[in-house]
């Protein structure tokens, strides 16, 4: 699975992800007008990046490392 990535200095706050997000995953904080993430309710479809007019959002793939039992070598895993 990505994670979205937020860029905080180039957000305008205008709403467009949140709006684009069907599943829930993204909320304008109401105070701070910040965009809250939930990464258990994201479905990694990309429709807020799309839809983002300020390039502020990304989906990056994360890294997980792990280690081989009995070997205790790291091993990188890539989930995209
Ligand atoms: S990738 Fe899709 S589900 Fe995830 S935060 Fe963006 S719009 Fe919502
Ligand atoms: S669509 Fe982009 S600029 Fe607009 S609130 Fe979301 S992250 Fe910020």
């Amino acid at each position: 699975m990505n994670k979205l990535n937020i860029s905080g200095s180039k957000c305008v706050h205008c709403g467009a992800c949140t709006a684009a997000c069907k599943g829930g995953a993204l909320k304008m904080e109401a105070e701070s007008w910040t965009i809250s993430y939930n990464e258990l309710l994201c479905t990694n479809c990309s429709a807020c990046v799309k839809a983002c007019p300020s390039r502020a959002l990304s989906l990056q793939a994360q890294i997980r490392r792990t280690y081989v039992s009995g070997k205790n070598l790291p091993q990188v895993y890539e989930n995209r």
